[in-house]
């Protein structure tokens, strides 16, 4: 009985993953190595760089993974964690924001992820919605006509909105900041899923030394985990705060979770340890195959598009049936692809044949 559900379960999983373009998850991976180390307990609870009476642990491992995206990011005096996903680096981005300015109100845009909305509902956060371009960006004229003056202000800047991937421009928030004289802010960068293919395409376009206080990437999308994950960074003075306040409350720990997935910073730093100096050339492939993909689907008088610094192709939504077998994420009348590592030239030929002929 419990056989035959498992092999069936394994089939339809392996039959699932050949078809999958809709979601920014790179399947292309190889952590057989790490199997041994599901006989063990790990958790990391609490932070990683405060020690445990639990040992059975890989805080060594999550500190060095984080050391890794700090220097991508160019941060220094930082301090983060590896979280369960781009959601929880998120939530804990805007908390950090609420904390540090508890009167402030959240800019943000429809494009941003829904994580977004979940933040300000859970904190309490008061929250405006910014006015996109047709790309996907934050339209920074409505951001400076939104600006509260009166009020700080607690920014989500997209690396890579979730629909259309589109990256926001720090100069113009920053410009329409300044506009409205705001000083007090804390703007917060969700790259869930662009924030591994901004650094490598334009490092100088987002990063620590510019006026950013917090940073979410997934670990499962780019890098690719079997399991969700992902990291935070910040910097150490504003987590302190954070921390501090929690233990004012009764409690000495500073991540949104408590017992914490000490699996997932074990493969994080193995896939960095393995791939670092590949991401770079994985990154440039990605964006080169979207770019043929984008071509492809051009030429055949679709209307679609690609944004700069993106892996993400938006197109007229096909047939429910492509849809369905190539488990395309949708939105109205627009579905896309977020092509990754693990899509080749020719499974992107048998997709595009699918969305002409049934579309
Ligand atoms: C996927 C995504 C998220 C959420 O990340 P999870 O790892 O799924 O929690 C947040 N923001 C953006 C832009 C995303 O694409």
């Amino acid at each position: 009985m419990t056989q035959g559900l498992l092999s069936d379960l394994k089939k339809s999983l392996m039959e699932r993953s050949k078809f999958h373009a809709g979601y920014p998850f790179n399947l292309n991976y190889d952590y057989s190595e790490l199997l041994p180390f599901f006989a063990f307990s790990i958790n990391n609870l609490g932070a990683p760089f405060i020690p445990s009476n639990y040992q059975i642990d890989s805080r060594h491992l999550e500190r060095e993974t984080l050391a890794f995206f700090a220097k991508l990011y160019q941060a220094k005096d930082w301090w983060g964690y590896v979280t369960t996903g781009g959601t929880e680096g998120n939530l804990y981005g805007l908390l950090l924001g609420r904390e540090t300015y508890p009167d402030g109100i959240l800019y943000a845009t429809a494009d941003s992820h829904y994580s977004i909305n979940k933040a300000a509902r859970f904190f309490k956060i008061p929250h405006t919605t910014v006015q996109s371009q047709t790309n996907g960006e934050m339209d920074c004229e409505d951001l400076r006509s939104k600006l509260n003056p009166n009020y700080p202000a607690i920014i989500n800047l997209n690396i890579g909105t979730t629909f259309k991937g589109a990256v926001d421009n720090i100069d113009r928030i920053l410009e329409a900041l300044a506009a409205k004289s705001i000083k007090d802010s804390h703007i917060h960068c969700d790259g869930a899923m662009g924030g591994m293919l901004l650094p490598y395409l334009a490092p100088e376009w987002v990063n620590f030394n510019q006026p950013i206080d917090s940073l979410a990437i997934s670990g499962h999308k780019f890098i690719g985990c079997p399991f969700p994950c992902g990291i935070v960074l910040t910097y150490k003075e504003l987590a302190d705060k954070l921390a501090s306040h929690i233990e004012y409350i009764g409690s000495k720990d500073a991540t949104i979770g408590g017992s914490r997935n000490g699996h997932a910073p074990l493969f994080l730093w193995y896939a960095i340890q393995k791939r670092k100096h590949l991401f770079e050339t994985e990154v440039r492939e990605c964006v080169s195959k979207a770019a043929y993909l984008h071509r492809q689907l051009e030429k055949a008088g679709l209307s679609c598009s690609l944004n700069p610094y993106s892996t993400t192709v938006v197109f007229p939504k096909p047939q429910e049936a492509t849809v369905q077998k190539w488990q395309l994420a949708t939105l109205g009348n627009l579905a896309h692809v977020v092509v990754m590592q693990n899509h080749s030239y020719e499974l992107l030929d048998r997709l595009i044949a699918d969305i002409l002929e049934m579309g």
